[in-house]
């Protein structure tokens, strides 16, 4: 479950919408420069306001001085044609949206003069200018002749806004635009670029490519966070080589080590295998003769004896006795008694030297011979010449009642599969052949009752 959950996150990350820094920084930046823009816009355009409407004032105050003398001297002469004419050019003047003049006439009511650039009323934030009119008709006299108010245009006003207005947006944004293309552009050539091309390299890294040292692609004097970044990425590559180179190494050693220990477990189990071979060769065997011993020649005794039924072959069995052995000791004594034990082993041996043939050390001085696929008649001769081999051997026995030499007394049964179903029967008929070959006289061979 915790591993289908790990892939489940490692495809999520990688179905992640790429989404470049660059962009990013150019989004962020052109949010910027907007947010900058409208604050720029705003105080630029209230910059332009104050100073359009001190321009139209200053306009208005020239038109009025221009005008004022004028105008009176016109209104104390009452010259209406050249009043008229004097106050159409004030009106016709640019920044002028509205002009009133009141001539206040004596014993009459006050004469109102107004001139409007528009028809409808053009109230707003234009400058208004009021003036006394004084008329001076000899030097040192003031006579106020009427009142004249000057209203700036209120259209006009707005349209220079406007305009400077428009400007001053188009002026911002084209600086927003190409600031975000510069900070791009730059962004691109000094960062994105690089951090694609480290990327890409980390991602082709194999340990076949760690010795392959990573060099940005650009020209720059001195170091800077790039260059900082190259010399850990390769930093880490030879890190990780010699890490691995480490590893390898130590893997090595550890092959070496297990194949020798390999080596030496096999060695040690051949010597345990031969040394348990040995032990066994030595437990199935009798120490003095080299012959099997009883233990073996029981482990066989029952197989040959079920062998022999089924396959209805003849088995016989020589029950091997030394003739007055313990004189022997007594005259020769123990070792030699030994020794001559060993010579009977030997002669033993070198009758019965065919595969399948069985002789081993029973008792103290007592033999027994197991011939497969041998009958009575045959074990008989055998047994003869047995006797005959050890007295050419002509072992002095001086304690022998029958002989000057050691002999031997031989008891020979057949296997009868009639009344015979075990071995022992069959080795009881030898012992019993062997008992009468002693009670005749010893140093002969007797076959088993017939
Ligand atoms: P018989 O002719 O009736 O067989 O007389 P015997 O003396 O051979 O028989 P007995 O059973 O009386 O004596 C057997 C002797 O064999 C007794 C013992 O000292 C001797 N003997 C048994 N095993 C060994 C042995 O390993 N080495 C030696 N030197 N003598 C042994
Ligand atoms: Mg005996
Ligand atoms: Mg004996």
């Amino acid at each position: 479950m915790a591993r289908n959950g790990e892939t489940a996150t490692a495809q999520q990350t990688k179905i992640k919408v790429f989404r470049s820094l660059g962009r990013r920084l150019v989004l962020a930046t052109l949010l910027f420069c907007l947010i900058f823009t409208l604050a720029m816009v705003t105080l630029r355009t209230w910059l332009a306001w104050e100073q359009n409407l001190a321009e139209m004032n200053s306009e208005l105050v020239l038109i009025d001085q221009v005008f004022q003398n004028t105008l009176s001297h016109a209104i104390w002469e009452m010259d209406r044609e050249s009043l008229n004419k004097q106050l159409a050019s004030v009106a016709k003047a640019a920044p002028v949206g509205r002009l009133l003049l009141t001539i206040p006439r004596p014993g009459q009511s006050t004469e109102v003069i107004e001139l409007n650039r528009y028809n409808a009323v053009n109230a707003g934030p234009a400058p208004v200018l009021h003036r006394e009119l004084v008329a001076q008709p000899y030097a040192g006299a003031h006579e106020k002749v009427g009142d004249l108010t000057i209203e700036g245009d209120n259209n006009l006003l707005w349209e220079r806004l406007w305009g400077e207005a428009r400007s001053i947006v188009i002026t911002q944004v084209i600086q927003s635009l190409l600031l975000a293309g510069l900070v791009m552009t730059m962004f691109n050539r000094l960062v994105t670029v690089h951090v694609v091309h480290i990327a890409r390299h980390l991602g082709n890294l194999t340990p076949g490519t760690l010795k392959r040292h990573f060099k940005l692609q650009r020209s720059v004097h001195g170091q800077d966070e790039l260059s900082l970044l190259e010399s850990q990425v390769n930093e880490l590559q030879d890190n990780l080589q010699a890490h691995l180179e480490r590893q390898h190494q130590d893997e090595l050693a550890m092959a070496a080590s297990r194949d020798q220990l390999a080596e030496l477990v096999e060695a040690r189990t051949a010597e345990l295998k031969a040394a348990n071979q040995a032990l066994e060769a030595l437990s199935r065997h009798d120490a003095l003769t080299g012959l099997p011993n009883r233990r073996y020649f029981d482990e066989l005794k029952e197989i040959e004896f079920r062998r022999a039924l089924r396959h209805k072959i003849p088995l016989t069995v020589l029950m091997c006795d030394v003739d007055f052995f313990k004189a022997y000791n007594d005259t020769y004594g123990h070792l030699k008694g030994d020794q001559c034990l060993q010579q009977i082993a030997e002669t033993l041996r070198s009758v019965f030297e065919r595969s399948g043939e069985l002789t081993a050390r029973v008792g103290g001085e007592e033999f027994v011979v197991m011939l497969p696929n041998v009958d009575a008649r045959q074990a008989y001769e055998a047994a003869q010449q047995v006797r005959a081999h050890l007295a050419a051997r002509e072992l002095p026995h001086g304690g022998s009642a029958v002989s000057p030499f050691v002999t031997l007394s031989i008891g020979v049964a057949e296997l009868d599969p009639l009344t015979m179903d075990h071995f022992d029967q069959l080795l009881q008929r030898a012992d019993q052949a062997l008992y009468r070959a002693k009670h005749q006289g010893r140093n002969r061979v007797a076959l088993q009752d017939q």
